[in-house]
């Protein structure tokens, strides 16, 4: 009979729990027998995914939706035999509206990210300046870069698009969910197809009608599907955390330490690893995969692996907070058409974006009322992250009642902040992954996965933590 090999797991955020259930479908298939234990310094599992149930009411507290594009949550959705839970945004409304010189302005029909592909609701719209949107449209004539290589989000808008595109929509749209300053953001690991369509197309423009062409043709040769339709972006009846919730159930839960920080890592001179916790537990290892933020694991690795501690230190966390309040309808003076406002920093205001989560997913409150999120700090104003529940509760109102002329107080409050909560992948990430790989494979037995390293939604983290896994188990 084999000897039983021994896992470690430290975090169990998405990564660490699709890691889990990964290594125990793989050390199924091929019998072999195997304890993992999961280590999670939280009281609950989930990490970033935080749903709080606070009856009538469903308030997402970290992530709200998951895109359909990367099919990898979808696919665990699933496996664990929850799609019947899947939810669409609602059809009510659609799309976002942007702020700017005090007017909140309609995100024009067919712009996708950044890039239009409708001319008459471009033309017509007034978020963008005639200037600009000749600027814009130089995009079809700019030659393509002549160097490989990484560019700043920033740059790269600047120059295939131009500055209003940058400071109107790239930066608050597509750096917004990075939480990220679009100055120093690494776009091939963002937004590595941007790279790719003007490198093929030679146009942002054109190599989005490409493969909206090409999406369409796919679309007509695939066989007609009985499964329902379903929006861009979905979530869950009942929050994210029901995916984070079922994954534990299905790990096992005995198999899950919750409220159990990992204080120490050491190699033993055997192949083999010993970790201790901060209540004193000491566990030994076959292998170690560490699912926590790339910082947090490096404080493992400091005292053994300098080198290496020191790669992932430099690798940048952000804070942000969410503030969510509750108002009654009546007190919204304005037609709720939209899933919400994102605030570009041209505008100097103190928010970054708001969405109306309950026009977004409806059932998430009574029909009288409207429960919104409002996204405060990221890189651009990180210290207004850390003001105190009062200071920040009542900015976020003074900046609400300037700009949609809300009236009346707030319900309910739910304050959810996420010191260091979001990676950012500068100029230099792609180069500090290779090097961090290259060290990685001088530990067998150790493992890196997580938001820190190459993709922050959740399906990349559940694909990534997966592979993961997969690698534990085939080295075993
Ligand atoms: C505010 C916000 C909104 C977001 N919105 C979206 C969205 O709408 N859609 C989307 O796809 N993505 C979104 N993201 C990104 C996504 O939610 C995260 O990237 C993802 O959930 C991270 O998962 P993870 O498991 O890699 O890391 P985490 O969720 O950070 O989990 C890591 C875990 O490791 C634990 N840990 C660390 N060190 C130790 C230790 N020494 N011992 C024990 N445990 C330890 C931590 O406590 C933590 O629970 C959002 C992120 C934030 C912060």
């Amino acid at each position: 009979m084999a000897k039983t090999r021994k896992v470690v797991i430290v975090g169990a955020g998405i990564s660490g729990l699709a890691c889990a259930y990964e290594i125990l479908q793989q050390a199924d298939q091929r019998q072999l027998p195997l304890e993992l234990t999961v280590l999670e310094k939280d009281p609950v599992v989930g990490g970033k995914i935080r749903t709080t149930y606070d009856d009538p009411y469903t308030v997402e507290g970290g992530p709200d939706c998951f895109i359909l594009e990367k099919p990898w949550a979808l696919a665990l959705v699933r496996e664990l035999g929850m799609e019947e839970e899947l939810v669409n945004t609602s059809s009510a409304a659609s799309g976002t509206y942007i702020y700017s010189r005090g007017r909140l302005h309609r995100l024009p029909d067919g712009l996708i990210m950044m890039i239009p592909t409708k001319i008459l609701p471009f033309a017509a719209s007034p978020l963008i300046s005639w200037p600009g949107k000749i600027r814009m449209g130089l995009d079809l004539f700019i030659p393509r870069r002549r160097e490989d290589g990484d560019e700043s989000l920033a740059s790269f808008v600047t120059r295939r698009l131009g500055r209003e595109a940058l400071d109107k929509i790239a930066e608050p749209l597509v750096g917004g969910i990075h939480a990220g300053n679009p100055d120093n953001m690494s776009l091939l690991s963002t937004f590595p197809r941007f790279l790719e369509m003007e490198r093929q197309a030679g146009s942002l423009i054109r190599g989005m009608f490409q493969r909206q062409k090409a999406m369409a043709a796919a679309r007509r040769q695939r066989p007609p599907s009985s499964a329902p339709p379903r929006t861009f972006f979905i979530s869950l009846r009942r929050g994210l955390a029901q995916l984070t919730e079922a994954l534990a159930e299905r790990i096992g839960r005995e198999k899950i330490l919750t409220g159990t920080e990992v204080v120490e890592l050491k190699k033993t001179v055997r192949s083999g690893y010993r970790l201790r916790t901060a209540d004193g537990r000491r566990l030994a290892a076959d292998a170690v995969v560490l699912a926590g933020e790339a910082f947090a694991s490096a404080r493992l690795l400091a005292p053994w692996q300098p080198e290496l501690a020191a790669l992932l230190e430099e690798i940048p966390y952000v804070s942000s907070t969410i503030v969510s309040l509750v108002f009654a309808r009546r007190d919204i003076p304005r037609p709720l058409d939209t899933y919400g406002f994102i605030v570009p920093r041209v505008e100097g205001r103190r928010i970054m974006a708001t969405t109306w989560s309950s026009v977004k997913w409806p059932h998430r409150a009574p029909a009288d009322k409207l429960l919104m999120r409002t996204f405060v700090g990221g890189a651009q104003q990180p210290h207004l992250a850390e003001l105190d529940d009062r200071e920040i509760t009542l900015m976020v109102l003074e900046e609400l009642r300037d700009i949609i002329g809300i009236t009346g107080s707030p319900e309910q409050v739910w304050i959810n902040r996420w010191p260091r909560g979001m990676p950012q992948y500068i100029l230099g990430h792609p180069r500090r992954l290779e090097q961090l790989e290259a060290r990685e494979k001088q530990l067998p037995g150790l493992y890196l996965t997580g938001a820190g390293y190459r993709g922050i939604g959740i399906p990349d983290c559940i694909n990534n933590g997966r592979q993961a896994g997969k690698k534990v188990v085939a080295a075993l």
